[in-house]
């Protein structure tokens, strides 16, 4: 339900105008393949990705035999649930290590929080790293977040070398056997070096550290910043393995149809969805169930 809710705006910006659109149509044509277009154009999902769906769209109308512009609704759907299929599910292995990136002010914290709190509920032990060393907001929100699920955190003071914290922490996690270690890491988006230098240094304390850990890097995304996601998207993959995308504040946002974009560009699959501010609101994304969500 919260993801329906979450999701509504997203749905005037691009269901409803689609609806709008088929209805004034009988038979299929180029004419309506040209205004589907435009719409996804304007919904901030950018050119490249809308341009797949659209040749993707007429394949499968031509594929169904589809004559009538009422049947492209469908096909649509089926074109958007194939393009955001294939996710694998987090990382449920033990013991596991989660490093979370992304730029500040996306939601990073406030997903480590709701991370841990899921995996406390599933029963396992949990340990956090203040990784963000570089902001003292940072580790106070990540310290408010570990009392508030009830979860050991391993911080330094402000100003501190990240590396220590989570050279630290993989020892801390190791001598008591915590299954999930969740890293909170820098998101200075400087420049592309800086952010490699910084993020490389601690991907080889881990790679030392902790071998045997299974590894997730969550790349965190703020589906309200649009074209920026896009792009911040772009950025780390290209400095970090990336294994799965948060994407946060689909609560509210017409800009839902980023994650098209975001995943047709980097190939990454979207594992989580950020509905909302409180420890609950982080689900698992399901290609299907958000497509319903988003045409329903
Ligand atoms: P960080 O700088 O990346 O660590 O970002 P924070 O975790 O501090 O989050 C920034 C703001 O976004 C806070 O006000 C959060 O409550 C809010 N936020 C995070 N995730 C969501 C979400 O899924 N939905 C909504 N509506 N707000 C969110």
């Amino acid at each position: 339900a919260r993801l329906k809710e979450g999701l509504e705006k997203t749905k005037k910006g691009i269901t409803e105008k689609i609806d709008v659109i088929l209805k004034s149509y009988k038979g299929v044509d180029e004419e309506l393949f040209e205004e589907i277009e435009e719409v996804l154009i304007t919904s901030d999902m950018g050119f490249d990705t809308t341009i797949k769906i659209i040749d993707a769209l007429r394949a499968k109308v031509k594929e169904k035999k589809i004559i009538e512009a009422e049947g492209v609704r469908e096909a649509l759907k089926e074109v958007i649930v194939e393009m955001l299929e294939g996710s694998e599910p987090l990382v449920e292995a033990t013991p596991a290590i989660i490093m979370v990136v992304g730029v500040n002010g996306v939601g990073k914290t406030t997903t480590i929080g709701k991370l841990a709190n899921r995996f406390k509920k599933e029963g396992k032990s949990v340990m956090l790293a203040a990784g963000d060393t570089f902001r003292a907001a940072a580790i106070d929100q990540l310290e408010v977040w570990s009392g508030r699920v009830g979860v050991e955190l391993i911080r330094h003071s402000e100003g501190s070398d990240p590396g220590a914290v989570i050279f630290d922490a993989i020892q801390a996690a190791k001598s008591r056997k915590a299954d999930v270690l969740i890293c909170d890491t820098a998101g200075r988006l400087h420049n592309k070096k800086n952010l490699m230098n910084e993020l490389g240094k601690i991907f080889k304390i881990v790679d030392r550290e902790y071998p045997d850990a299974n590894r997730e890097v969550l790349l965190v995304l703020d589906a309200t910043t649009g074209q920026n996601a896009i792009q911040q998207a772009k950025t780390f993959s290209e400095v970090a393995d990336i294994t799965g995308i948060v994407l946060t504040k689909l609560d509210g946002t017409a800009k839902g149809g980023v994650i098209l974009a975001v995943k047709s560009e980097i190939d990454v699959p979207v594992k989580l969805i950020g509905v909302g501010e409180k420890l609950e609101d982080l689900q698992d994304f399901d290609a299907r169930s958000f497509v319903e969500a988003l045409f329903d």
